[in-house]
């Protein structure tokens, strides 16, 4: 069985002066254990795709399904990280990884202990205590993505996560996350991330789905066969590059 199923799923927001139809039949699946990228032009849908798949929204029409069972709300077994970090300033580190525990009904002692797992888990043991303001932006996403962890997500949904980072941090940051992915010990097995980085999903996903522009459609599903770790220098790389370019431009 499919982790994650996108049925046939439309999104056309509507408000009192006009309606806009942004993502116009959208079916994909995800296999347990892969990565799977999203790419698409600024203003395709990718977000809006993401929210629903997560729970935060609801689709038009069409529906989503997670282990079989239909998403209409916020579950468990999946987290997202955003492109801002959506941090609280007034809260620390330790505060805002163990956030959403909270809202679980963990008990303090133990949501310590399973925020700082995580937090040592994406390499900032000795930050607890620290502010989002003391905090680079590669720090911030690392907080980010250590609050995702802690819901122990079985799928980890990530919308242009790197985006806001300088390249060298990025390029840390997306080596990290496949660690992360490929870690056994982890609850994550499979992920679904957005980018608008072509070379960014060449050198992550299993897969990439191409959405065209709004109203986004699929335009293709492309395997992506290299080994890892991918070297984006290899003409192999250049190749499904290329393939991608193609199909958008
Ligand atoms: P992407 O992430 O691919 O850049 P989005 O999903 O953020 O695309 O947005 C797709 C389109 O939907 C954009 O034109 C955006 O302005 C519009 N949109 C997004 N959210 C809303 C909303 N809540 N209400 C109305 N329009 C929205
Ligand atoms: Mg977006």
């Amino acid at each position: 069985m499919a982790l994650l199923e996108v049925n046939h799923v439309y999104k056309t927001y509507t408000d009192v002066n006009r309606s806009l139809t942004v993502l116009d039949d959208i079916s994909f699946s995800i296999a347990k254990g892969e990565f799977v990228c999203l790419v698409g032009p600024s203003g395709s849908g990718k977000s809006t795709l993401l929210r629903m798949v997560v729970g935060l929204i609801q689709p038009s029409r069409g529906e989503i399904f997670y282990r079989g069972q239909q998403v209409k709300g916020v579950m468990d077994k999946m987290a997202i990280v955003f492109q801002s970090f959506a941090l609280m300033p007034w809260l620390t580190v330790m505060g805002n990884v163990a956030l959403g525990l909270e809202a679980k009904g963990i008990s303090r002692p133990e949501r310590e202990a399973l925020a700082s797992k995580y937090i040592d888990k994406v390499g900032l043991d000795g930050f607890e205590e620290a502010y989002p303001r003391e905090l680079s932006g590669g720090m911030k996403q690392r907080v980010g993505i250590a609050r995702a962890l802690t819901m122990e997500p079985e799928l980890l949904c990530m919308d242009e996560p790197f985006s806001a980072l300088d390249a060298f941090t990025a390029q840390n940051l997306r080596e990290e996350v496949l660690d992360l992915w490929l870690d056994v010990t982890l609850p994550v097995k499979s992920v679904l991330m957005v980018t608008h980085g072509i070379e960014e999903a060449v050198f992550m996903a299993d897969r990439i789905i191409v959405l065209s522009r709004r109203p986004a459609r699929v335009l293709a599903d492309v395997r992506v066969d290299l080994p890892r770790p991918r070297n984006m220098k290899d003409e192999a790389f250049a190749r499904v590059t290329d393939k991608i370019y193609s199909l958008l431009f």
